[in-house]
């Protein structure tokens, strides 16, 4: 099957199957985009507001500046992948309950297990405490944060297929936090050598 017809079919079971009560207060189910042949695959957090309207993920100034990101090396969004730790918008933005990562990683893993990406690149401490954890939502305590884990790439395997992660500032941050800006984009500079 085509990866993108299996992708089809996970959407449709968090559209049918998933219970959260995240679920039934969202405008819209924010599954993921770009391409399903991606070598790279982005994970974010969770939709704000835009993603939450749109039904995709990072359409709004936190999308607006990993495009630029991805532009600075050479990458356009439809050349990756791009998913979210949650599928549906936490109210007021808040960060992601243990409970709601538990409901939603499941369809995350299915979805990194289709495109089999040879570089995952975690976006924030979410993603990068979940993926680093060996996507085990009750580990994810024992994992450093961001400040320390961005830029450094660490080797890991999913059903036996080896993949690179590459933990990331989010992008959300540099805009709080302009200071971040360049250490973000100095590590962006380093997917360019893996690519
Ligand atoms: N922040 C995220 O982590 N994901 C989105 O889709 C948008 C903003």
């Amino acid at each position: 099957m085509a990866k993108q017809e299996s992708l089809e079919l996970i959407r449709k079971k968090i559209t049918e199957e998933m219970k959260c009560p995240l679920k039934d207060a969202a405008t819209h189910l924010v599954f993921g985009k770009g391409n399903p042949d991606a070598k790279i695959l982005f994970i974010g957090e969770a939709p704000g507001a835009q993603e939450d309207l749109k039904g995709i993920p990072f359409v709004g100034s936190a999308g607006r500046e990993l495009d630029k990101l991805l532009h600075s090396i050479g990458l356009s969004p439809d050349d990756v992948y791009i998913a979210n730790i949650l599928k549906y918008r936490p109210p007021e933005n808040r960060n992601p309950t243990m409970e709601e990562i538990k409901r939603h990683t499941p369809y995350l893993i299915e979805q990194i297990k289709v495109i089999q990406p040879k570089i995952v690149v975690t976006l924030g401490n979410f993603s990068t405490k979940f993926v680093l954890a060996d996507f085990n939502p009750e580990n994810m305590k024992s994992i450093g944060g961001i400040t320390f884990l961005h830029g450094k790439p660490v080797e890991k395997k999913i059903d036996g297929l080896p993949f690179l992660v590459f933990p990331l500032y989010h992008p959300a941050a540099i805009l709080y936090n302009p200071k971040l800006r360049k250490e973000l984009e100095d590590d962006f500079l380093k997917i360019k050598s893996y690519l």
